[in-house]
Order: structure tokens, then C-alpha cells, then sequence
């Protein structure tokens, strides 16, 4: 049975931490301000969102089939494809992978979260380093992301500079620019010195085996170019259909992550890099890795697709909008659900990955009130999603003590109130 009491504690907690609300308030008002601004620009995103919406759902009735193309292609392109069908089975494969290296840089990835590949490589003796400022915070301070792509914007620049300043050796002051500097040189020299590089994947093609990589840092360039070996951990609910729709997810998703309306870096991975400037003749590796290695993640996914209460969450992005305009979230952040998956986006995500128990807290902190349906560019229905994990819940007798208590004075009385 999980431990609601001091779930609930932690939220009280975070209820009154007032550093924790000041960033929130100043993440979200970036967040809109400049929502309002780009959609100025370019008016036609939300349209564009639903034509993408149209076909992730489309593609997702096709799913076998678009893995199979995507595996194929993709060995055709020179990489070599496995499939992992647990979290398991992918650490194990990566650390196969990385065979006797003993430093790894990573970007940012939600995938390797869910499977905790950090604290697995950890604990086989490999040193790996993060390279999104966000992300270098949340692991020198063993600390969860407090939203799918913007990982650290409930953590005030005062807590980065002290964590910096330990990395660093020398005192940095609470200076954005200063910190974003110190990173900078910090994982350039990671990324220098790193024979293999690990990356997720925003999207895989199944038309033309192409990896796609959305980022503002510039740091999936670094670390995918610049070591030997590349690999990259992804769930098989990136496989699009089309280079089409993956353009189409690219011009979409920033909207909804950042505010803006498009992202710094769009990478496009094809396969080892080759040069042809020596009488023509085709020379692999030029600069960039000699290998790259995909792992293509299950982990839960086929059954949400085979689930009808469920099916729809396998087309969530993972933009994280919904959290911008969810009450609970604006109050805990990184607290809404024990696991990587937070909010209510993660409750159908937290289920199929980790199980039943693993859901509760996060699917009981739920108030209903059902903005995040209204906001989702993929017109998810979290609300429903999460009541139908309540009364699995329900099921399996695995509810706050509260709760039961209400249900028993319904039951008896007809009201949830006591004497
Ligand atoms: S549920 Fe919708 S708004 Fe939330 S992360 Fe997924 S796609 Fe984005």
C-alpha cells in the first residue's frame, strides 16, 4: 500500500514553500507571455496540431507495421536496431553497449528516466554526465524534474548557484548568464573527453529511418556528433509514420513546451556519417560516431495501445501544457506523482510503466477540474483517464484511508460526511 499520509505531507509542504511559488509564478508567466507573443507570429499552430493529432492517431492503428518499416530502414541506414521489451532489458542492452568506456554524456530524455538508466550505469561503475543546464541541476542535487521538458523551472537561481558553485570548485554568483557559462564549459569538456554519447529520440520515422532531436541547448549536437558511439533509448511511441509528420510534431511541439514557436535546434540523424570527397568513394565514419546503436523501448507501451479506457494517452507529447494550467501542479510541481511521469498526462504513463500501486498518490491528487483536456493540443481526456485509474484503484482497495472512510459513510448513510 503506498504511503498516502506522507505524500499528502509533502504536498502541504510544498504548499507553503514560497521559493518553490515564486518559481513557478515566473516559469509560467514566461511560459504565456511568450505563448501569446509567438502565436501572433505564426497564427496556424493550433491547426497544425490538430492535423498532427489526426495523424498520431492514424499511425498509432498502424503501429506493428510503422516498427517494422522504421527497423528496417533504419538497418538499411547503418544503424543496428534492438528491441527491449522492459526497462530491464534496455539498461542491460545499453551497458552492453557502452562496453568498457567508463564515461558517458547523455541529453536530456524522459525515456531514460523512465527507466532509470542513470542510477543503473551508476551502479555498474560508469560516470555519466547530463548536458542540459536543467538536467546537470537535477543531478548534482538528486532532484526530479518538475515538468517533462522544462525539468528545473520550479528551482529558484539562488539553489542553482549553490550547486554550481559546489560543482565548480569556486563560488558563482545567483547570475543566469554566469551559471549558463559555467555549464557550458563544463560539459564541453564532458562531451570532449566521452567516447559514447546517449541520446533519447523526439521522433523516428518509419518512411526514411530518420531520428529527430528538438532541442535549445545545442547539447544533443555535442553529444551526438562528437564521441565514437551513439545511442539512443526510445520508446516506440516516437515512430511516425513520415518525415511529414515528424516536420509537423516539430513545428507543433515547442508551442506547447516553451512558449515559443519554434526550438534553436532541430537534428536530423540519418545514419553514420560518411565522406565521398575521395574520387567519389563512400568512407565510413567522417566526423561524427562510427556507430549508433537504437534501443527501441515496449515497457508498457503495447498494452496502452491495446486498451480502449487508454489508447489515447499513447499520442500524448509530452509538451507538459497541461501542467502550465493544472491547479494541483501550479501548487507541487515536481510532486504531482512519485515517478517521472507527474500530473495527469503521467497518470496513464506512471500505470502501464510501473504498475498500479506506483499510480495511486498521483492519480488521487487530481481535482477534476479539467483544464488540462481543454488545453491539450492532442484533445486528450486526462480527466477520464484518471477516473477510470481511480476505480482500478478502487478495485484493488489500494485508496487514501479518507477515502474509504467517505465511501463507507455514502454507503451507510448517504452522505460522505461522519456523525
Ligand atoms: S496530455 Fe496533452 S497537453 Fe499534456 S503533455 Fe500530453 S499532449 Fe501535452
Amino acid at each position: 500500500m503506498p504511503n498516502f499520509n506522507a505524500y499528502y505531507q509533502r504536498l502541504i509542504q510544498d504548499a507553503n514553500d514560497s521559493f518553490l511559488r515564486t518559481a513557478v509564478e515566473k516559469a509560467l508567466t514566461n511560459y504565456k507571455d511568450r505563448k501569446i507573443a509567438s502565436l501572433k507570429r505564426i497564427k496556424n499552430i493550433p491547426d497544425l496540431a490538430k492535423e498532427l493529432e489526426k495523424r498520431r492517431k492514424d499511425s498509432t492503428e498502424h503501429l506493428e507495421e510503422n516498427i517494422e518499416k522504421a527497423i528496417e530502414v533504419l538497418e538499411v541506414n547503418g544503424m543496428k536496431v534492438y528491441q527491449a521489451s522492459n526497462a530491464e532489458e534496455a539498461c542491460k542492452k545499453t551497458l552492453e553497449l557502452i562496453g568498457n568506456e567508463k564515461l558517458v554524456t547523455k541529453v536530456k530524455s524522459l525515456t531514460t528516466e523512465e527507466i532509470g538508466l542513470n542510477e543503473y550505469l551508476e551502479e555498474h561503475g560508469i560516470e555519466i554526465w547530463e548536458t542540459d543546464v536543467g538536467a546537470v541541476l537535477l543531478q548534482v542535487a538528486h532532484r526530479k524534474a518538475a515538468h517533462p521538458t522544462g525539468v528545473s523551472i520550479s528551482v529558484p537561481k539562488e539553489v542553482f548557484a549553490d550547486y554550481f558553485s559546489k560543482l565548480a570548485g569556486r563560488q558563482l554568483p545567483p547570475d543566469p548568464k554566469v551559471l549558463v557559462a559555467f555549464v557550458r564549459d563544463f560539459i564541453r569538456e564532458k562531451c570532449f573527453e566521452s567516447k559514447v554519447g546517449i541520446s533519447g529520440a523526439n521522433a523516428i520515422t518509419a518512411d526514411t529511418g530518420t531520428i529527430y532531436l528538438v532541442t535549445n541547448e545545442g547539447n544533443d549536437r555535442l553529444v551526438t556528433s562528437l564521441p565514437d558511439k551513439h545511442i539512443i533509448i526510445a520508446g516506440i511511441d516516437k515512430i511516425m509514420p513520415d518525415r511529414d509528420t515528424a516536420n509537423l510534431y516539430c513545428q507543433v511541439m515547442p508551442l506547447y513546451t516553451t512558449g515559443h514557436y519554434t526550438t534553436q535546434y532541430i537534428t536530423q540523424i540519418m545514419g553514420i556519417s560518411s565522406s565521398s570527397d575521395i574520387e567519389r568513394l563512400s568512407v565510413k565514419p567522417a566526423a561524427g560516431p562510427a556507430e549508433i546503436d537504437v534501443v527501441l523501448l515496449d515497457n508498457g507501451r503495447r498494452k496502452i495501445v491495446e486498451d480502449p479506457d487508454f489508447k489515447e494517452s499513447f499520442i500524448c507529447l509530452r509538451c507538459g501544457t497541461c501542467l502550465y494550467d493544472c491547479p494541483v501542479w501550479n501548487i507541487v510541481a515536481h510532486d504531482f506523482g512519485e515517478y517521472t511521469y507527474m500530473g495527469g498526462l503521467g497518470v496513464a504513463w506512471t500505470l502501464f510503466t510501473l504498475g498500479l500501486e506506483a499510480v495511486a498518490t498521483q492519480a488521487f491528487s487530481c481535482t477534476q477540474c479539467g483544464r488540462c483536456k481543454e488545453v491539450c493540443p492532442m484533445e486528450i481526456d486526462t480527466p477520464k483517464i484518471i477516473r477510470k485509474t481511480r476505480s482500478l484503484l478502487l478495485g484493488s482497495k489500494t485508496v487514501p484511508r479518507q477515502i474509504s472512510a467517505m465511501l463507507a459513510n455514502v454507503n451507510q448513510r448517504g452522505s460522505p460526511y461522519a456523525k
